[in-house]
């Protein structure tokens, strides 16, 4: 039985018993289901072996008081939340109990995704203590410096529209935030300015005190200094102690080459201040491109409808079309049809990661407006009647 399975196991229940059922209470429990089950009982019978060690498991554990007393602690912390079980989110092993710098953090820490996480799953049961207990004991060697990271500043979710062609070409944006930010007059200590936050003596600027019940040891915020590490006498003026004020702060965003619409850019360490001077969160931008009247895109192909005239389709002929940074000949080869696609490699979007695209030019044909032939256009009709070209030869309505 791996240690994840040992959290997700509910041992009163395989005995059929409550939580707060008596130890004589389990033991009868215990006592009438082994009966029941024992091998000796059921020669070659497997369903009734596996319920025998089932039993036995359970009976093991909340059977002796001080283990029972143990596994309730173990199963609360983890209906609390506190990360690492079976991969729940955060928690000690995401982080929120992870200590920012400061001597001796690291190597000691206790942390419990180490405990619960891939490390020894899969250990066969050899009891309770065989299970927990070395590990168990690292919490009591957890010390030294650092600060609970709990304090981190929030992310900041923002957004930018950009033209079609700088999201295709990349450009820096400015953008404004209003948000907590580090306060100005205490640069985030949270103190008046002159002096200085003591360290907390309860937890000795660890922002956590160890806990230890029998051979566990647990982490949780110093009730003294509310996981700060620090104790103010004097807060400062201008954010009440907080380290952070409300304000606008402006960023330059470098909107990366060839970026599509609805992409997001993370600036790390630029979102809300953290509290008193901890680590501030992310600042998202999500990118919005607008259409442009000229271009559109496919992957990093860039793509223009080039008009044509009949005539110019037939003889062929050279046109200047635009690119994302100015402009290129392209030649229409005679007898062109409509919906003919001219390609100039290279001259697509050359993104910043990835095969630059082409300019891929699609011929449309254009009529002229009513009345406004040309003689030439007159001349046309005429040498291809001439030519005896019958448009609706071989069509299936004529
Ligand atoms: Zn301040
Ligand atoms: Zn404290």
């Amino acid at each position: 039985m791996s240690q994840s399975d040992w959290v997700d196991r509910d041992f009163y229940a395989d005995l059929g018993v409550s939580k707060d059922a008596s130890q004589n209470d389990i033991r009868k429990a215990y006592r009438k289901l082994a009966r029941e089950s024992h091998p000796d009982s059921h020669p070659g019978d497997a369903a009734a072996e596996e319920k025998f060690k089932k039993v036995s498991t359970a009976y093991d554990v909340v059977g002796d008081e001080s283990k029972r007393k143990e596994y309730d602690e173990v199963r609360q912390l983890a209906a609390s939340g506190y990360g690492g079980f079976g991969g729940g989110g955060g928690g000690f092993g995401g982080g929120r109990y992870r200590r920012a710098g400061g001597a001796g953090a690291g190597a000691e820490e206790f942390d419990i995704s180490d405990l619960f996480g891939g490390g020894a799953a899969g250990a066969q049961s050899g009891g309770f203590g065989d299970i927990f207990g070395g590990l168990f004991n690292r919490g009591a060697g957890a010390g030294g410096g650092g600060r609970q990271a709990s304090a981190r500043g929030e992310n900041i979710e923002t957004s930018v529209t950009v033209g079609f062609r700088d999201a295709a070409l990349g450009k820096p944006v400015e953008i404004a935030v209003t948000a907590p930010s580090t306060c100005n007059t205490c640069s985030g200590s949270g103190a008046k300015p002159g002096t200085t936050p003591r360290t907390c003596g309860s937890c000795q600027g660890a922002g956590y005190v160890n806990r230890s019940q029998g051979p566990f040891g647990f982490s949780e915020p110093c009730p003294e200094c509310g996981g700060a590490g620090t104790i103010i006498d004097d807060p400062c003026p201008e954010c009440r102690g907080a380290g952070t004020t409300t304000r606008t702060r402006h960023f330059t965003v470098k909107i990366p080459a060839g970026i599509e619409d609805g992409k997001r850019i993370r600036l790390q360490g630029k979102g809300q201040a953290g509290f008193r001077g901890a680590p501030a969160g992310d600042l998202f931008v999500t990118v919005h491109v607008r259409e442009d009247k000229v271009f559109s895109r496919d992957g990093n192909d860039l793509l223009l409808e080039l008009p044509v005239s009949y005539p110019e389709l037939i003889r062929g002929t050279k046109v200047s079309i635009p690119t994302l940074d100015g402009r290129v000949t392209v030649r229409v080869p005679e007898n062109s049809r409509d919906g003919h696609v001219l390609r100039v490699r290279g001259r697509g979007i050359n993104p910043q990661s990835g095969n630059p695209g082409a300019l891929r030019a699609t011929l449309r044909v254009v009529s002229p407006p009513a009345g406004a032939a040309s003689a030439e256009l007159a001349a046309y009709a005429e040498a291809l009647d001439a030519s005896g070209f019958d448009p609706r030869a071989g069509w299936q309505g004529a």
